[in-house]
C-alpha cells in the first residue's frame, strides 16, 4: 500500500477553502466499559459500526476518582487489530503475556498492535488505586489489513517527550503529531496502514488548517469545549465527533473568541475488507473469531505470569 501524500502544504493558512465539510455530526453514548470504567463512545454505536479503518473511540474519563474507586480492565485478549491508548490525565499499567510492564502517564502513547494475539490487562496504577485522582484519556482501534491480522504483536510506546509538535496561528494553535505527516512533522508513531492521528489544541481565536490525504477517511472529535470543523464551520460540542466528507485536501478547525477547543484528528485510509468482530477480536470471517475464541480458551494467546 503506498502512502498518499498531501498535494500541498501551507503551514500557517487559514484558508478554508480547501477544507473538507462535514457529513454528519455523531454524539457520543456514555458507557461503562472494562470493570465499570465511565467512557465515551461514538463508535461503534447502534448502525455506526466503524470509520474504516478506525474500529471504535473511547474517551475514558474524564472523571475524578476518590481513594480506593478507581477502576480498569483486568486481563483480557486481543487479536487482529491495534489498540491505541493515549492518556491526557491520570495513569494507566499495562502488563501482558509476552511479559512487557509498564505505567503510561500524561502526554504518554501506547500503540500496540495485538495481531495473532495478547491477553493483557490496562489497570489504574497503583499509586491511583490508592490515592485516586482524575482519569482521562483514549482508547482507540485501528483495524489490520487481513494479511497483517496474525503478525507478531509488537508496541510502539512513545513518551510525551518524543511526540513531535508544532505551534501555528501565532502559537494560538497546538498540533502534536502521533502518526502521520503534517506541517512537516513526522508521527512518533509507525502505522501498518497510512494514518494519521493528531491532537490540535487552539486557544480562543485560533484556527488551523490540517492537510489530509484525499484518500483517507476522516474526523474530528471534540476532547474539550465548542468550536468549529470544516467549510462551513459547522458547530461541534464536547463529546460530538464531526466525519469529514471527501470534498477537500484539509481540515479547517476554529475556536470562538471566548473558549479553547481541543480535538482529535483521526484520518485513515479505508481497508474495505470484511469484518468479523466479537468483543476483543477483529478479524475478517466468522471461523476465524470461532478460531480466536478457540485459541483463547486453550490457552494459546498466552497468559499474564504473576
Ligand atoms: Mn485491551
Amino acid at each position: 500500500m503506498t502512502f498518499a501524500e498531501p498535494t500541498t502544504d501551507h503551514p500557517t493558512s487559514t484558508d478554508a477553502a480547501g477544507s473538507r465539510s462535514v457529513r454528519e455530526v455523531v454524539v457520543s453514548i456514555e458507557t461503562l466499559e472494562g470493570a465499570g470504567f465511565l467512557v465515551h463512545r461514538p463508535f461503534p454505536v447502534g448502525d455506526l459500526d466503524q470509520i474504516d479503518p478506525f474500529l471504535m473511540i473511547d474517551h475514558m474519563g474524564p472523571i475524578d476518582y476518590a481513594p480506593g474507586e478507581a477502576v480498569g480492565a483486568p486481563d483480557h485478549p486481543h487479536r487482529g487489530f491495534e489498540t491505541v491508548s493515549y492518556i491526557l490525565e491520570g495513569e494507566v499499567e499495562h502488563e501482558d503475556s509476552a511479559g512487557h510492564h509498564g505505567i503510561i502517564g500524561p502526554g504518554d502513547v501506547q500503540w500496540m498492535t495485538a495481531g495473532s494475539g495478547v491477553v493483557h490487562s490496562e489497570m489504574p496504577s497503583r499509586r491511583m488505586q490508592t490515592e485516586g485522582g482524575r482519569v482521562e484519556g483514549f482508547q482507540i482501534w485501528v483495524n489490520l489489513p487481513a494479511a497483517e491480522k496474525m503478525t507478531e504483536p509488537r508496541y510502539q510506546e512513545v513518551p510525551k517527550a518524543r511526540i513531535p509538535s508544532v505551534e501555528l496561528d501565532e502559537g494560538r494553535a497546538l498540533v502534536r503529531l502521533v502518526a502521520g505527516r503534517v506541517h512537516g512533522l513526522e508521527g512518533a508513531v509507525q502505522t501498518t496502514s497510512p494514518i494519521l492521528y493528531a491532537h490540535v489544541t487552539l486557544q480562543p481565536g485560533g484556527q488551523v488548517d490540517l492537510p489530509v490525504a484525499s484518500d483517507m477517511n476522516a474526523m474530528v472529535y471534540a476532547i474539550h469545549g465548542t468550536g468549529t470543523v470544516g467549510r462551513t464551520d459547522r458547530s461541534i460540542d464536547q463529546f460530538e465527533l464531526a466525519v469529514l466528507e471527501h470534498d477537500g485536501g484539509s481540515v479547517h478547525l476554529s475556536a470562538g473568541p471566548d473558549e479553547a477547543f481541543d480535538v482529535l484528528v483521526l484520518a485513515g485510509v479505508p481497508l474495505r475488507e470484511p469484518i468479523a468482530r466479537y468483543g476483543p477480536f477483529v478479524m475478517n470471517t466468522r471461523q476465524q473469531i470461532v478460531e480466536a475464541f478457540e485459541d483463547y480458551q486453550s490457552g494459546r494467546l498466552g497468559a499474564i505470569a504473576r
